[in-house]
Parts: structure tokens; sequence; C-alpha cells
């Protein structure tokens, strides 16, 4: 191990690492030339040794070497928090295959390859360290120089850490898995839940996240958890601002096995939002634990809030994927493609359980009038007010859809043809009891509605609607404004 004479206000200290002696010095005289100080190692593990009294800016290290190779040295930098920000440059002599993945999924900044690319070596490894964020070296030093670097500490290291990544592997495998097989986003939560709630417990975890119907919080708790620690926990949620307000959580006990029967020992509260880059907060983890505990298990805690931020955005692109393919964007309500897939599942239904149903064909009366006299754009104001109000003038039973420019098809489960006629009556006085903003105050919009009901197993979906189309045209040639059928 060596150090060169430091040269020029702007050089940097580099660790090389190879078992090499024509390579390294190939390597020293290349950032010499450049006024760079080195710092030499021949294998990974004295590069380690090196590491708990020096703090370079960065490392260049071989992949191949004896005791402790470049892969796995690479490896325990990247798992030590003293370390971690350290920039890694592998050099190997191959290009591909395996050697790329292993740089790869080992953590390292930068890979090149030795022949091709050597001559970029020294000006890669600058922009690695230029880039790199600034580390804590007090607490590096001070961490590291405890260490003990014999051959046994080593392998110690290398085991935990290997285990270490086994572990993140399995925890980012369970989540991902949730995703592929549920669709719903309650039961995904309490998925990730139940993964989680083994590295809290007895203490207890909530997540929240904004759903279809706004903010909803989930949260798991071992019986040494008091009420009050767990209104604490989501005041703490709360007033970190990661979501505008907090609603109550639901709370699940966790199943108790006697052992968890214990209460927390210096326990913390952590709050971590769940993020994805490049889409807004859609939820937040907390928890409440030992201390030992959060610290212990830190870094899962990062892995799983970053999995939950992914799982909640994916989630949520589903849904507004989902919320696009079935509903009409002018009115919201569903389509004409998603209401006659859900008429013929409550169809099925009806053939089932031998109940019945009716339906209403909806057509505007004289609604052309209404473009021609005011335009286009108060034509679709008007549409949209009136969706609005038909879907108050139903039943929440009841689904209604924009199936053409100006009708619309609502049907009714459980309702026979006079019960519908009652229903009818009740959706034109709905529509015409006020104003519409953008027509004149004594303007209205009336509405023509055909009726047909559901008659036993002969019936189809067609002749159904074939038969409320034809009461609509006689509700329109009878002087509209009227529900036949
Ligand atoms: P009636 O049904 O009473 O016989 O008369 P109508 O004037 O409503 O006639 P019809 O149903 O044949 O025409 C529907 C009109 O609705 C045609 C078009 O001007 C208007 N319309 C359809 N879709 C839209 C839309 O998305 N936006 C607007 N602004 N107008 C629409
Ligand atoms: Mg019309
Ligand atoms: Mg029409």
């Amino acid at each position: 191990m060596t150090a060169a004479v430091p040269t020029g206000p702007k050089s940097l200290q580099v660790l090389l690492v190879d078992d090499n002696p024509i390579q390294l010095s190939l390597l020293r005289h290349l950032f010499q030339r450049h006024g760079h100080i080195t710092l030499e190692a021949r294998n990974g593990a004295e590069a380690l040794i090196l590491l708990a009294t020096e703090f370079p800016d960065v490392v260049v290290s071989d992949c191949v070497m004896p005791l402790l190779d470049g892969y796995q040295f690479c490896r325990l930098v990247k798992d030590d928090r003293a370390t971690r920000h350290l920039p890694v440059l592998l050099l190997t002599a191959q290009g591909t295959g395996l050697a790329r993945f292993w740089a790869k999924t080992c953590g390292a900044d930068r890979f090149l390859v030795k022949g091709r690319d050597l001559d970029h070596v020294v000006e890669a490894a600058i922009a690695l360290a230029k880039q790199a964020p600034r580390p804590h070296t007090t607490h590096a030093i001070s961490k590291l120089a405890q260490e003990n670097f014999g051959v046994d500490s080593i392998q110690r290291r290398l085991a935990q850490a290997l285990e270490q990544r086994l572990v993140e592997t399995a925890l980012r495998d369970s989540v991902a898995r949730l995703y592929t097989a549920d669709h719903d986003t309650p039961r995904l939560i309490e998925g990730f839940i139940e993964i989680l709630q083994e590295l809290v417990l007895p203490g207890a975890l909530l997540v929240a996240y904004l759903g279809e119907e706004g903010l909803i919080c989930h949260g798991v708790h071992g019986s040494s958890t008091s009420a009050e620690d767990r209104l604490a926990l989501e005041q703490a949620a709360a007033q970190k601002g990661l979501l505008q307000s907090m609603v109550s959580c639901h709370w699940h006990p966790a199943p108790d096995d006697g052992e968890r029967r214990r209460s927390l020992r210096d326990p913390v509260f952590r709050v971590i939002p769940a993020t994805t880059p490049g889409y807004p907060v859609v939820g937040a983890m907390a928890f409440i634990t030992e201390r030992r505990a959060a610290e212990d298990f830190e870094r899962l805690f990062e892995i799983a809030a970053e999995e939950l931020g992914r799982l909640l955005s994916l989630e949520d692109s589903r849904l507004r994927l989902y919320h696009q393919a079935i509903r009409d964007p002018l009115t919201g309500l569903y389509n004409r493609k998603h209401i006659l897939d859900m008429l013929d599942m409550e169809l099925d239904q009806c053939g089932r359980f031998g109940q019945s149903l009716s339906i209403m064909l909806v057509d505007f009366d004289h609604f052309k009038a209404v473009n021609d006299r005011f335009g286009h754009a108060v034509g679709d104001q008007v549409l949209s007010t009136m969706a609005q109000r038909m879907v108050l003038g139903l039943r929440k039973v009841d689904q209604l859809g924009r199936i053409g420019g100006e009708e619309f098809l609502a049907y009714c489960p459980q309702t026979d043809l006079e019960g519908a006629r009652a229903l009818a009556e009740r959706l034109r006085e709905k529509v015409a009891q006020d104003p519409i903003p953008g027509l004149p105050p004594n303007d209205r919009v009336t509405l023509s509605i055909g009726l047909a009901s559901w008659e036993g197993a002969e019936d189809s979906a067609e002749k159904l609607l074939a038969r409320a189309d034809q009461a609509l045209y006689q509700a329109k040639s009878e002087g509209r404004d009227r529900a036949v059928g």
C-alpha cells in the first residue's frame, strides 16, 4: 500500500484495488498523470482494512481477486452505512454475461471493460467522485475503525451482507407478488401490512393511502400497544404533512402468541412517505416499535416504503386507466360499452335467481335546439348537469350510463314495470326542479323515457332494449316529456 505525492488543489484520492501488479501500476500511472493521489490494495480484504482509516473519493477495483473479490468487496462497501456513499468503479476482463450481471447487482456505480475502456477510467472515476454525495466522514471512520479485519470477520460480514440482500430481495418479491395476485386496493394494503407486521410487533404499523373514496388508513397492532400509542401514531403521520388530513384508522389486533405480551422497550415512532419517483405522494407508512428493531430493520423499512410507493402508484394508474376505459369523459357516467356489459351481468343474475329488473331508455327532448340557441359548449354543460341530476333521481342500486349523444340507459334491479314507472316520474321531476346553469331561468330540458321489464328465461338484452326503444319512440310521438312502458 503506497500513497503518491499530492499535486494540484483539485486532485482526488483514488483507491485502486487489483491483484495484478502490472495492472495496478498501469492504473497508478494513469491517475497520477492527471494529478490524483492513489491508495492501493491487492484485494478486497486489504481494501476494506484501508477504508478503516482512509476515506478516498472513489474506488477503482478489479473483479477477480483472491481472498475477497471485487463484487464481494463492493457489496460490503454498499451495505455498510458508513461507506455506502463511496463510489465504486469495477474493472473486468469481460464485458458480457455473468460478470456484468454481478457488477450490476453488487451495487457498483460503474462498470468498465479493461482492454476496451481503460482510456476512460480516469474520466469515469472522477465523474463518479464528483457526483457522489458528501459522506459523514467522522461517523464512517469511527465505525469502521472499531471493526476487526481478520479473515473470520470479513467472512462474517460477507455472510451478513448476503443474508441482508436475500431478505431485501425476499421483501421486494413478496410485495411484488401481492400485486400480481390481487387487484383490490384494500386487500393489497392488508397483504402489505401482513408482510411487514412481523418487523414492528409488538408495536403497531399503519398504512395511509389516497384511495378511490379519499384517504384510507389501515393498521395492525400488538397487544402491548395502547390506544394512546395508536392515536399518537395516527397524529404523527398526519403531522408530517404527507397527507393533508388524517382520517381515523381501521385497526386490527395482530394474532397474539403470548410471547408478545410484553411492553415495548424504548419505543420509537417513524413515519415514512411511500413515494415513487415522478409520482405524487399517494401514501405513507408509520410505525411504533422498539428502538432496536427500528435500527436493525432500517434498510428493510426503507425498502418496504419504496415498494409501498410503487404498489400504490401502480394501483393508482391502474384505477385511472380503468376509469378512463369505462366512463364517459363529459358526464362521468358509465360509457355505452360498460353499461351494456353491466346489464348483461345483471341479467345473468336475474336468470339465475328469478329476480325482476327494468330498464329505462332516456332521450332529451329537442336537445338540438339547445345547441342551436346557446351553442355547443353550453349544450355540453347542460348535458353534464342533467346527467348529475339523473344520478340523484335514481336509487343507489340503479345504474346509469350514457349510450349516445343525449341518450342514456338506466337499469333498475328488482324493479317491476310499476316500480319503474314511479322511478321514471321521480327522475323527470328531479331534472325539472331547478333552473339549469347556462339556460334562461324558466327553460327546462325535458325527458322522454321508454320503459321495459325483464320477462324471464326467454328474454334477452337485445329484446329488452328493443322494447324500451319502441316505448321511447311512442313517448316521443305522443308529445314528449313523458315515460311510456
Ligand atoms: P328529440 O329527441 O326530442 O326528437 O329532439 P332532439 O333535438 O333531441 O333530436 P335528436 O335526439 O335526434 O338529436 C340529438 C341532438 O343532441 C343532436 C345534437 O345536436 C345534440 N347532441 C348530441 N350529443 C351532444 C353532445 O355531446 N354535446 C352537445 N352539446 N350536443 C349533443
Ligand atoms: Mg333528443
Ligand atoms: Mg337522441
